[in-house]
Order: C-alpha cells, then structure tokens, then sequence
C-alpha cells in the first residue's frame, strides 16, 4: 500500500525503534523521565523558548496552550479553516469555554488587519473580550499554506498591541521552515506559545511538544496533568521525538519535492488542484470523491477524500521515489481529476 492519506501514517524507522529500546526512563509526573526531560530542553532550545512539555497529542498542545493563557467567556481568533475549529471535537469552546471569531480564508491564514479587525475589547458587557489569537503554520485544511516571517512578526505586533497571547498550532512548523527557508524559532519568535507534532511528518510514532515561557508553561503542567495527559515512563516515546528532530527535519524538504514533481505531472495532463500546495498537502478536485478513492484503494493507494468532490494527497518521509512514480502512473491510469 502507497498511503497518502496523511503524514500521520509515518512508522518508527528501525533506527528510531532502537533509541526507544535504548531509552532512559522514569516517572515523568514527578519529572524524573531522563528522556523526556531531554527532549523537553532540546525543543526548547531548537525554538528560542524558556520551557517546553512533551504531549500525547496536538490536540492536548493545543487545548493546554489555550487553558493556560485564557478565561472561559474569552474569545479567541482564528481562521475559520484551523484545525481547532475543525477538527478537535468542540474543545476549546467545551473544554476552554473560549468564544470563536473566525477570519474566512481558504487558505486557513488571517493578515494582520484581518485579526486586528475582529478584536474587540470593550467595556460593555454584552460582549466577550479578546485575549488570545491562533495562527496554524502550516495549514492543513489550507493545502499546507505557510506564514512567511513577515506575516507572524505582523501578526505578533497586533497580538503585543492588544496585549493578546498569539499560540501557534505549528503541528508542521519544520514544514514551514523549510519552505521558508527561515529557522523554526524565528517563526516562533512572535508568538507566546507553539505546539509541534512529533508524529507527523518527522515520523515519530506518538506526541507533539508545546513550548512558551516558564511561567506559562508552569499553569500549563497542571492542565495536562487535569486533562490525563501525565505519563508515566514517557521516555521510551519521547526518545522516538528527540530521534525524529536530530534526524528527520532535514528530509522534509524531500516531502515537499515530491509533492511539487506529482503536481506537476498530473497538471501537465490538465488535473485541477483545489489550492496552492507549497509544501507537502495537495487537494485536488474530482467528481466523485468516495468512488476515486475506492478506486485508487484496488491499484494500492490510499487517499482521504475531502467533501464529495476532492480529495487529499499528503506526502510524507515513508513515500519515496518510486512510490511517486507508482502513484504519478496510477493517478494516470485511472484519469482520476480528468472527469474522474
Ligand atoms: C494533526 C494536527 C493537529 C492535532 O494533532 P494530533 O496529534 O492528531 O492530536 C493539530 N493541528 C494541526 C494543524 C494538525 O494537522
């Protein structure tokens, strides 16, 4: 099976299961986890932050980075294409009682007069009052768009203006550094708070990392520890993270080759894709999604459809060369985006 459904299907390499083997550990609840502990610096250090504390999840990053820096009743902005919005089930409206204002862009990014036009923070009480923004680089639903430098460091201005805490869901933030060609820190520079995924296109098996000052990160040990999120002897998977960021960023960029060579021999047959796709997240328009899915699964190739009229391709480190190659002829064979 060729799966591009997503990045998140990457298995452990045999090199990365011997460093779990290998692994130190202890009890990371009362911080004792050698692994963990050493992860949690390295990811500190890689992204210019004080603190950082190793997840089971995005969606735990995420929700934690929000806990620990907003009030229920708050608002917080972001597109309405994010993946918090999207797809982690209500969380930040149930869990962080947190009102959504939501800039509209098909790309899943806001400008920053876009955000600065949805803050309010007035005295009135018939309103919710703006302490936080949430920026997604890249994003998923926005066919793996990134933020340039510029763009965050606008946005991080508006955020110090207001005095609102900008969190990024960076669960690809090495994509956009590579596709930028900026260091990640840099782009985590502006904002307070970033939570990276581990188990995505870096390959490791399970965890996402949030990083922010100590303080914050301090309130935001307790809200893991609240929501379930306290391992006990985590180093066999935080070793799996550690492996995956010494060894496995470089190769991204390879992801993103591959995306950019299967676009454009599909497109040189007159395939449409839905949007831009810099990095490593293609859409592409079909007339039937559920039946071109179907159909790409009997030639071996596994893809997500997205509504009833386009599907998803996402490249990632366990697609190589002649899977592209494979995928490309099976694409062609089955006309799939040219009336299929
Ligand atoms: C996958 C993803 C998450 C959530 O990560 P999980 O580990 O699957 O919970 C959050 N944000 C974005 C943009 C993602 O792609």
């Amino acid at each position: 099976m060729i799966d591009l459904r997503s990045d998140t299907v990457t298995k452990p390499s045999a090199a990365m299961r011997k460093a779990m083997a290998h692994a130190e550990v202890g009890d990371d609840v009362y911080g004792e986890d050698p692994s963990v502990n050493r992860l949690q610096a390295y990811a500190a250090d890689l992204l210019g932050k004080e603190a950082a504390l190793f997840m089971p999840s995005g969606t735990m990053g995420n929700l934690v980075a929000f806990l620990a820096q907003t009030r229920p009743g708050d608002s917080v902005i972001l597109s309405a294409e994010a993946h918090p919005f999207h797809y982690e089930s209500a969380n930040l409206a149930m869990v962080a009682g947190l009102l959504l204002r939501t800039v509209v862009d098909p790309l899943g990014k806001m400008t920053a007069a876009q955000v600065a036009e949805q803050i309010v923070q007035t005295d009135d009480p018939h309103f919710s009052h703006t302490t936080s923004v949430c920026i997604e680089n890249t994003s998923n639903r926005g066919g793996g768009a990134y933020y340039s430098l510029e763009e965050v460091e606008a946005i991080g201005r508006v955020c110090r203006r207001h005095g609102l805490k900008l969190h990024c869901d960076g669960a690809r933030l090495f994509n956009a550094a590579a596709a930028t060609n900026v260091e990640a820190r840099y782009l985590a520079q502006p904002c307070n708070t970033v939570c990276f995924c581990l188990s995505k296109g870096l390959g490791a098996p399970v965890g996402s990392v949030l990083v922010g000052d100590s303080a914050t990160l301090h309130h935001a040990r307790r809200f893991r520890k609240m929501l379930g999120g306290g391992m006990r002897q985590a180093g066999i998977l935080a070793a799996a993270g550690l492996y995956a960021l010494e060894h496995h960023i470089a190769d991204l960029a390879e992801d993103h080759r591959r995306a950019r060579e299967f676009r454009l021999a599909l497109e040189a047959d007159g395939v449409r894709f839905c949007l831009p796709s810099p990095t490593n997240i293609l859409y592409m328009g079909v007339t039937d999604a559920a039946s071109v899915v179907a159909r790409l699964a009997e030639c071996g190739i596994r893809v997500n459809g997205r509504g009833s009229d386009a599907i998803r391709v996402v490249f990632h480190r366990d697609i190589g060369d002649a899977d592209l190659e494979e995928a490309i002829a099976a694409f062609r064979d089955l006309a799939v985006g040219r009336g299929a």
